[in-house]
């Protein structure tokens, strides 16, 4: 359509100039004067032809060269096809393209990550689930054999009630976990003293220390006043006490230690225990990962997972050291109240 437009267009042109000339001559019956208008008519008609060439020429450059960048974009390359140091029109284009490439490449990486994340979770729950599960199933077909004797019943039984505590553990610990990441639940905090709260959780694992004789001591000159959410908190320092009692060993020592800084409160959680390798430091509050050292204690995997969640929600972070002949985690929470 656009063609026929064009040679129509021509057309007249030509056309018109043909009448004008004729005209001309006509009107002023001067051959020479006719000859230089109809000399000039003719480098018009040509320099614009040129010039139309030319200029398609350029814009069939500049469209191929339009649609390579949005091939480049769909590809997610951050190709440069104009120049980037010019300031044109097409140079701002090109830079607008380039960051929405690095933009979306970005997306895709976020959602891939999200992908494999997802992934990896179910397949830890379905890992996790699978023991305790095998073992219900197990155990309790062995329990409907009425030959077993009393104390064959009373193991089976005692097994199916672990794996069933194993169960419901997971999925309180699932349940918090979801609610912590999902931001369904939101810290509540309240001004508290630090010590109260960190001898609430010695008093939880203390049935457990006392087993291993191992004692628990709390260090603090002053009474520290801060603002957090209580229960949160309590779980988190719980978590970390109740492994510095399962990763030790008989008759040890767990020292806490509580320093108030202008800026900051520290709490220094200190075991005698078996310790960290230096390579799983970085991997230890993972989700669902258990250390070399932990084949032979009972857990999941989601308890130091969760600390650092609570931690961090109240705008702290934690840090851990650690030999073998022990580990000292340290809590560090924004002073203010
Ligand atoms: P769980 O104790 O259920 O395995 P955690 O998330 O609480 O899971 O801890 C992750 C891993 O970190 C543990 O499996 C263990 O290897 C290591 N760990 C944590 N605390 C200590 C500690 N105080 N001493 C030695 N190892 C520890």
């Amino acid at each position: 359509m656009k063609l026929k437009l064009d040679k129509i267009l021509d057309v007249i042109s030509i056309s018109v100039t043909i009448i004008f000339n004729i005209y001309i001559y006509i009107l002023t019956r001067s051959q020479r004067l006719s000859f230089i208008i109809g000399l000039f008519s003719i480098f018009m008609i040509v320099s614009l032809y040129i010039y139309k060439m030319i200029y398609k020429r350029y814009s069939k450059n500049i469209f191929i060269k339009l649609s390579d960048m949005l091939s480049a974009i769909i590809d997610m390359k951050e190709e440069t096809f104009f120049s980037m140091i010019e300031d044109s029109l097409f140079s701002k284009l090109q830079y607008q393209t380039i960051k929405l490439t690095s933009i979306l490449k970005n997306k895709n990486n976020e959602i891939e990550k999200e992908r494999n994340e997802i992934q990896q979770l179910i397949s830890d729950i379905a890992h996790q689930l699978k023991t305790p599960l095998t073992n219900l199933q197990m155990y309790g077909e062995f329990l409907q054999d009425e030959s077993l004797s009393k104390e064959e019943r009373n193991e089976f039984s005692k097994i199916i009630g672990n794996s069933l505590n194993r169960l419901s553990f997971l999925v309180e610990s699932m349940i918090k976990m979801s609610r912590l990441e999902s931001g369904v639940i939101s810290l509540k905090p309240t001004v508290n003293e630090l010590n109260d709260t960190i001898l609430v959780a010695i008093n939880q694992v203390q049935r457990k220390a006392k087993a291993k004789n191992i004692e628990i001591t709390l260090e603090a000159t002053n009474k520290v006043v801060i603002n957090y959410d209580k229960n949160w908190m309590e779980e988190g320092i719980f978590n970390i006490l109740e492994n510095a009692v399962k990763y030790s060993s008989e008759n040890g020592i767990i020292n806490i230690k509580v320093q108030s800084y202008e800026m900051f409160v520290r709490i220094d959680i200190k075991d005698s225990g078996t310790g960290i390798e230096e390579e799983e430091l970085p991997k230890i509050f993972g989700r669902f990962y258990r250390g070399r050292n932990a084949a032979d204690t009972e857990g999941i995997g989601i308890g130091l997972y969760l600390t650092r969640e609570i931690v961090s929600k109240h705008d702290g972070y934690i840090k851990v050291e650690s030999t073998n002949k022990g580990s000292i985690f340290s809590v560090f929470l924004p002073n203010k109240n």
